[in-house]
């Protein structure tokens, strides 16, 4: 349980407050079995939905408060698990190929986790490849799993990021995300327009220049396939 009270929680507002790149998880994080965290859910949500008010023996509300704890454990936030992460094999470069590769345009399906709304975009992802490649889609498969937990943008775009540089054994990697927060959107300041985005990388893409180019190549293509 925190420790801070509503008040302090109302003064910090939307602030985005997480110190680290790890999603913040208990011990105890997985010693239940996904139906067990089903079951658990389900009972506190039809608290939540009978505190509201609402009557869960009408037809239509019934099955809520399965429906969104199934939701919550096998797909919004599946990501949660270390044990979910894509099996990503690497290949070694054997063609040699030494310049940049672009995975671009990639969805982002999130949640923010200071109110449990969707927080939807695109991520763009380059990197250098050294003695290891991977296969294109495991990108998309990496940025989905990531994707899946509650998540401030900030820390979703760096974890990408670090399990890039890890996996494909270089710092030569870079990241943007650009998403929309329904969280600014359908509540508090109700900007409907308005979109974050956040970049990281490492290695060679400290230089402008790579990292221009990079910018370069995603704003081209994306007019081109918009
Ligand atoms: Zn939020």
């Amino acid at each position: 349980m925190s420790t801070k009270s509503q008040n302090e929680i109302e003064l910090i507002g939307d602030a985005h407050i997480s110190n680290s790149t790890e999603t913040p998880l208990r011990a105890d994080a997985f010693e239940k079995s996904d139906h067990d965290k089903i079951k658990s859910i389900q009972h506190h949500f039809s608290e939540i939905m009978k505190e509201l008010g609402l009557d869960l023996t009408d037809d239509s509300l019934s099955g809520t408060p399965y429906r969104v704890a199934k939701m919550y454990v096998k797909e919004l936030f599946y990501g949660l698990n270390p044990k979910n992460r894509p099996k990503i094999s690497t290949f070694e470069n054997k063609y040699k190929y030494q310049k940049i590769v672009v995975e671009q345009n990639i969805t982002i399906d999130s949640s923010c986790e200071h109110h449990f709304l969707p927080i939807i975009g695109n991520a763009h992802v380059g990197y250098i490849p050294k003695k290891k490649v991977i296969g294109l889609s495991k990108i998309n498969r990496l940025v989905d799993y990531y994707s899946h937990r509650p998540q401030v943008q900030e820390r979703l775009c760096l974890q990408i990021l670090e399990d890039l540089q890890q996996t494909l054994d270089t710092k030569d990697v870079i990241v943007i995300v650009n998403a929309k927060h329904l969280c600014v959107s359908s509540r508090g300041i109700k900007d409907k327009s308005s979109y974050t985005t956040t970049m990281e990388f490492g290695g060679e893409f400290i230089e402008t220049e790579l990292r221009n180019e990079f910018l370069r190549i995603i704003k081209e293509r994306r007019n081109s396939f918009e």
